[in-house]
This record gives structure tokens, sequence and C-alpha cells, in this order.
């Protein structure tokens, strides 16, 4: 596995500052050793015109093949299976492994690191890259609509499959030449990403930690790019709960103009829209619960509802949508969260009579807030949650004892289904922000309690697939106030 960058000499300094960019002395060939095999780094050529830095990977596959046991994932099975593990082409083509090598050995230059001249990594260079052996699934098509868009000349050839037999016709594998004045640190990020796209076999297993890094060595450039889907989906190995979350991510990345956006955890992660290629698509529970907070509000008449906690906006989008729903608010802790749902929901732009039916406003539910008071239903969709369990009496006040809406809709992850999430180390809450989660047991205790102390009826419904040991992804509850209290209330 083998790959070039040359730069040429301009205004701005030699060719051989890339030896500084790179942190790798021209004069000198070195080597590094990864975990899949040794990593060679030297310059073919280096003079103040032109200078030329090669990374020559050198695959151990027994290597490879026992990295492949110790995480679980070996290629068991039939013998042609294990002999395919030691005899393949990992050797020869750049892949997913040459992208970690790249990561290994170019650590600095891939954060755009350069102390002796940081000037010369903060601008564009005329480089060139060359990887002669891409394995490139779609194609020098697909390469090129991967690597246009981000500002490079693109010369994808096929590679015969043997050039002694032309009739045999490509392989799998293109030879690529890029071109383009870019920084050195977006050229390796492009390649660290896109490689393994190309490749579209991961020689690892794709753990949620993938999402962190596909955002963090995307920022810049994924958010916009037009086949970002494709590139998460396949980055991902199209595992589809981690591609909805890292697109919920690249959107929310797009709509604050930063890329360091934190935002609810897979199953809390809006409903992206899940690319074609990606192998399984179930409904996401995000939307599931959406489904269920809708209908248990038209089940209770309600017209003018009140979203607790309402993130960014997805809910009061579908409210939105509509009429018998006449007043919307949608209250928030995080001006953020309330900045990206205007923005979502296009409040600026929205005609005056829908902008009429809706508010968004900040605010804390560990208090009373006399602007609570007056709705229908409110929601509390994945909230309490996120409370330290010694102010929820307070929310609990601020909501069923002050606000006092006739049906509350409550809902929040049910702990017993974690040990069903794919990707949920044992032991381990949803997302880093909750502060606790509950098995059925404690919720329905809570709720039955709280229903009881403000004189509510209260009901459940699951959401997502019943489990038969462990129940529903999440659990809802439907509070309603009691006839009496209501007439108590109309009374009084
Ligand atoms: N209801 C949305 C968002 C859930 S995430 C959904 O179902 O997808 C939890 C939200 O609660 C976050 O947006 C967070 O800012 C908000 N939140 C947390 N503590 C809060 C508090 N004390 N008062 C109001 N909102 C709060």
């Amino acid at each position: 596995m083998f790959l070039t960058i040359s730069t040429t000499a301009s205004a701005a300094g030699a060719a051989t500052d890339l030896g500084f960019l790179l942190h790798k002395h021209p004069d000198r060939s070195q080597v590094f050793s990864t975990s899949y095999g040794a990593a060679h780094v030297f310059y073919p050529e280096a003079s103040a015109e032109r200078t030329t830095a090669a990374l020559l990977l050198e695959v151990d596959p027994p290597a490879l093949v026992r990295r492949g046991r110790t995480q679980g994932r070996g290629r068991g099975g039939a013998p042609d299976a294990a002999l395919a593990a030691y005899v393949n082409d990992r050797p020869y083509a750049a892949s997913s492994l040459l992208a970690v090598a790249l990561r290994t050995v170019f650590s600095s230059a891939l954060r755009g690191e350069c102390r002796t001249l940081p000037e010369r990594a903060a601008a564009p260079l005329p480089l060139r890259i060359e990887v002669p052996a891409l394995p490139a699934r779609g194609g020098a098509p697909l390469v090129e609509r991967l690597f246009a868009p981000l500002g490079w000349q693109v010369a994808a050839e096929p590679v015969a499959l043997d050039g002694h037999f032309p009739q045999w016709g490509a392989s799998r594998y293109v030879s690529l030449v890029l071109e383009g004045e870019l920084r050195l640190s977006e050229a390796l990020r492009h390649l660290y990403v896109l490689l393994p796209v190309l490749d579209d076999a991961k020689h690892y297993w794709v753990s949620p930690d993938e999402v962190d890094k596909l955002l963090r060595f995307g920022a810049g450039w994924l958010p916009a790019h037009p086949e970002q889907k494709l590139i998460t989906s396949r980055y991902l190995s199209r595992r589809w709960s981690l591609t909805r979350d890292a697109l919920e991510r690249l959107e929310l990345a797009r709509l604050a103009d930063a890329d360091d956006i934190e935002v609810e955890d897979i199953d809390n992660a809006v409903a992206a829209e899940v690319p074609e290629e990606a192998e399984e698509r179930p409904t996401p529970l995000a939307v599931l619960r959406r489904t269920a907070i809708l209908a248990a509000l038209r089940d209770h008449g309600a017209a003018r509802v009140l979203d607790l906690g309402c993130g960014q906006g997805q809910l009061v989008a579908e409210l939105l949508k509509e009429p018998r729903f006449t007043e919307i608010a949608g209250m928030d802790v995080s001006v953020r969260a309330l900045d990206i749902a205007a923005r979502r929901l296009r409040l600026d732009r929205m005609g005056e009579r829908q902008a009429g039916r809706i508010s968004l406003f900040q605010g804390s539910l560990a208090y009373t807030d006399a602007r609570l008071k007056g709705y229908d239903a409110a929601v509390l969709s994945e909230v309490i949650e996120h409370l330290d369990l010694s102010r929820l009496p307070s929310l609990e006040y601020a909501v069923f004892g002050a606000a006092r809406p006739g049906t509350v809709v409550v809902t929040t992850p049910n702990a017993e289904y974690n040990v069903r999430w794919e990707t949920l180390p044992a032991g381990h809450v949803r997302h880093a922000d909750h502060r606790f989660e509950w098995t059925r047991a404690e919720f329905a205790a809570w709720a039955g309690a709280v229903a009881g102390r403000y004189g509510y009826q209260v009901a459940y419904t699951p959401v997502g697939p019943d489990d038969p040991e462990v129940g529903p992804p999440t659990q809802l509850a439907v509070f309603t106030l009691t006839a009496q209290k209501k007439k108590e209330e109309a009374a009084a």
C-alpha cells in the first residue's frame, strides 16, 4: 500500500518545506510500527523545486488476522475464508489500513500543526497526491464525485485486471492522481476519511466513537459535501444507527456553522434520512416516539400544546403540520437548542398565520413559570432524565402543580432495554447527559406517586418493539387530570 504527496516551489517557499509540514526529515527514511505492519516514510525526491514524500505500508497479514481474532471478529468458518485472511490484496491496495497508517505517522500534520512553519501549515500549497492502487467500489466515477467537490482535480484511471489480458477488463482498483491548492492538513483529512469509504471494507469493527472521528476529520468539508450520505454510511460500515446519528450531527453542524455541537445520542437523534445504501432501515425510535406522542395528544383532544424541553424543535415541527394544534409553544433551557429550532422551523420565513400559532421561549423546568399556564397538554419528551433526581420535585410542582394542563405526556428511556442496544456497553446510559435511566417499575412508581399527589390518572404505552423480557426502548406515560379534580377546580 503506497501513496505519495508532492509539492512544488511557490512564492510562499521551497518545496522542501513539505518535510517540516509532515514532521519528517527529507534526508532520512523512517519506519514506524503500526498494529498492522511497518509504515515507511521516505522522499523519492527532495529539491527546492519539487519534493515528494512517500508512505509505504508493509502489511503483516498474520498481525492483521491476530488483531481480528483478539477483537472477536476472526474470519473463522470455511477454509477458503481462513486462507483469504492471509492471501488477499491488503499488502498492495490502499485501504482503511493505509488511512490508519496516515493517522499514526502524520498525526500533527493532520491537525495542521507545525511549530517551525505555522503560516505554511495554515496556507494552501500546490499538492499532487498519487495512489497507484486504490480499491474503489463505485469505480472512477465515484472517486471523481468524492474528491472533485473538495477542490481537487481528479484523474482516476481504472487499473486493468491483467495487463497481458486486456479482454479481462478492469479490476476494482483505480490509479488515482489528485491535484489542487489545498492546505496539507485538509488534504490528509480528505484521504483519511475517503480512502476507507472507497474501499468500503473496514478492517476493524466500527464502534460508536467512529462517529466522533468522522465528525472530527470531516470538520469543515463533510457538512457541505454533496455525497455526505454515502460517505457517512460507508465510513460507518452501513451501521444505520451510527449513520443516522452522524447525519444528524452533520446537519446540526451545518445549521450552527460549528463542528463541535452536541446533540442527543443514538435514539434521540432526529430521524435523519438513512441513505439508500444502508442495509437495514427500521423506523428510527425518535420517529416512533413522536408518532406516539401525537397520537396521545389527538386522543385527548388537545389543541393548545406545550413542548417542555423542546430541544431542536422536531416535535414542534410535527405539531405545526396539523391544524388541530392551534397554539404550540416550545420551551427549553438551552438558547442554542432554541436557536437551532427557530432555524429548522424557518420561523423568519413563515407566513404570519403559521407564525402566530407558534412560540419558542427559554425557561427552566426547575422553576414555577406563569407562562406555562393555560395549555390543554404538556409534553416532556426525553427530558426528565436530564434533571438531577433532587430537582425532579421542582419540575413535578412546576408542571403538575402550577401549570396544571389537562394532559401531560412523559417519555423516558427504559433502562431494562439497554442490553438490547448493539452499541451500548453494559451498564451505560444512552446519553452522557442522562442523570438517570429508569426501569419500567421505577418509572411506574414515580408516575403513580406524582399522579396521586396532584390528582391525575396515569396510563402507560410502550414505544418501539415491546420486548417480552425487557420491554420497549421508550416508556410513555399519559397523565390526565381526573374528572373530579377538574370539577373541583372549575368550581373553585
Ligand atoms: N424533547 C426533545 C429533546 C430532548 S433532550 C426530544 O424529545 O427530542 C432534553 C432537552 O431538555 C434538551 O434540549 C435540554 O436543553 C432540555 N432541558 C434539560 N434540562 C432542562 C430544564 N431544567 N428546563 C428546560 N429544559 C431542559
